[in-house]
């Protein structure tokens, strides 16, 4: 069995049975991205992060699974005071567990999210860390090519930035970049049957599931992928790049 990578989970927001689920089928290691939907506050974010870092780790470690953290503004929850997460993102990308800045993009493409956009780039950019970007699924192209011409205006390095819940009909604007898309398997994305028939052109990428209860999902979206995968004779070596080894190259892990 190939060991998985699950590059993208909302991990707070996974029922522990989620997890156990995921161990069950050969999920070794997960990324866990901040999203609080709504946020009002700083210190809602701060909470949030700290949660993932402490229960959600745990939680994690007793399925054996590690959990490795991101963490960042969503643009679904944008605090009044996002200018004090900003100021606060780089001691907590200082700690254990850490792997760098997630969720964090545009979705309506707003003014304010353009700046938390960038703010967060900077950052990460001085900390040489890897980037989870949101596309939204409205508005794709457009909202995909303001994200990379904020990164660009950075000066952040490509092989860092991953633009996630990529598909075929953003993937020029992805590889024009020099970005690593990211797969997200689900019915209104990336089903495993696109992702067979692309996976020549979706090598690069990095497979997840982007679990959360904002919408329907399933935690076992990847190894579902995987099964279909290997049922259609897929290519070994690119099965595996996808599901395990870019991830773990990017991240460090
Ligand atoms: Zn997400």
């Amino acid at each position: 069995m190939v060991e998985i990578v699950d590059s993208h989970t909302h991990v707070s927001l996974l029922p522990y049975e989620g997890l156990e689920n995921m161990a069950l089928a050969g999920v070794k290691k997960i990324i866990g991205c901040s999203l609080f939907f709504g946020a009002q506050h700083a210190e809602t974010l701060f909470d949030h992060f700290h949660q993932m870092l402490t229960l959600s780790r745990t939680n994690a470690e007793k399925n054996g699974i590690k959990l490795f953290v991101a963490v960042g503004i969503h643009p679904m929850g944008i605090p009044k005071d996002w200018p004090r997460v900003i100021e606060a993102l780089p001691n907590w990308l200082r700690m254990d567990g850490v792997i760098g800045l997630g969720e964090i993009g545009l979705h309506e493409g707003s003014r304010l999210e353009q700046d938390v956009l960038r703010e967060q780039l900077i950052i990460a950019k001085e900390f040489q860390l890897p980037v989870i970007i949101h596309t939204p699924p409205q508005k794709r192209m457009e909202i995909t090519n303001e994200t990379l011409e904020i990164a660009a205006s950075v000066g952040i390095k490509p092989e860092k930035v991953i633009i996630d819940h990529a598909n075929v009909d953003i993937l020029d604007l992805i590889e024009g970049f020099g970005a690593v898309p990211g797969l997200t398997i689900r019915s209104d994305g990336i089903t495993p049957q696109i992702l067979l028939h692309n996976l020549e052109r979706f090598q690069r990428g990095v497979l997840n599931s982007d679990y959360s209860n904002l919408k329907p999902n399933d935690p076992l979206s990847v190894p579902k992928a995987v099964q279909y995968l290997k049922l259609n004779k897929a290519s070994p070596e690119v099965v595996a790049r996808i599901a395990r080894y870019n991830a773990e190259k990017l991240f460090g892990i």
